[in-house]
């Protein structure tokens, strides 16, 4: 479908559920603005098999609980199938997100951070930092608990946390309580952290402008709000 406003928003993740956790309630504010929304994940989570669940198929029943939360945004998730826990710099990677992104042809490319704790999402982030270079700008994702993150970019999702949540209790297989739990309380810290008023959700990212792209606020959606600076008197 052609967007009315030509953005073309691609997330690239390591995981089925990377999506849902850390930019979903953003996914939906992009989507409210008329932009086209894609999603690659590079592999089929096998190896995130939880305490009492199956083993066997995981990988399969993982998609589909990735397509379940994407269908509710009108998104068809990509499956790259690369081994779960054995991402790592490679020819194939690079092969995988070159024609991923020749494919979607994306205006904004959002990913997991450089330093993030987790190496198949360094090993993601690092070939799409190679790839993207002069092609298209990074929008860089929060880290797990914020660790090592320093933002400049928050997008308001006070509109969209219960769609967030509803997309990460999908992942039935990875016990989907905790991650709820941890997103909601992360959503509000950084609501917090620029100084949205209470009861404000946001998701962070980071943006390192490089020439030629210097400023991509136009491809923003919108920033949370202000809370009243009556108290700095
Ligand atoms: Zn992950």
């Amino acid at each position: 479908m052609m967007s009315s406003t030509g953005l073309r928003i691609l997330a690239v993740t390591a995981h089925p559920d990377d999506a849902e956790i850390y930019i979903w309630g953003s996914l939906c504010a992009w989507r409210a603005m008329g932009a086209t929304l894609g999603l690659v994940v590079a592999s089929s989570g096998e190896a995130g098999v939880r305490k009492g669940h199956d083993a066997a198929g995981l990988g399969p029943r993982r998609e589909a609980e990735a397509r379940s939360a994407a269908q509710n945004i009108g998104l068809e998730p990509i499956f790259l199938r690369l081994p779960d826990g054995g991402l790592a710099q490679s020819d194939l990677l690079d092969r995988e997100l070159a024609s991923a992104m020749a494919a979607f042809a994306p205006t904004l490319v959002l990913t997991h951070d450089v330093q993030d704790y987790h190496p198949d999402h360094r090993a993601v982030s690092q070939a799409l930092q190679r790839l993207a270079s002069l092609k298209v700008p990074v929008l860089y994702v929060d880290t797990l608990a914020g660790t090592t993150f320093l933002p400049n970019v928050y997008v308001d999702t006070t509109a969209h946390i219960s769609a967030k949540i509803e997309a990460i209790r999908r992942h039935q297989s990875q016990d989907p309580e905790r991650f709820v739990r941890n997103a909601t309380k992360q959503s509000v810290w950084r609501a917090y952290q620029c100084n949205a008023p209470d009861g404000h959700h946001a998701e962070a990212f980071r943006f390192d402008a490089h020439y030629p792209f210097s400023d991509i606020r136009q491809q923003l959606p919108p920033a949370p709000s202000l809370a009243p600076l009556s108290n700095f008197k």
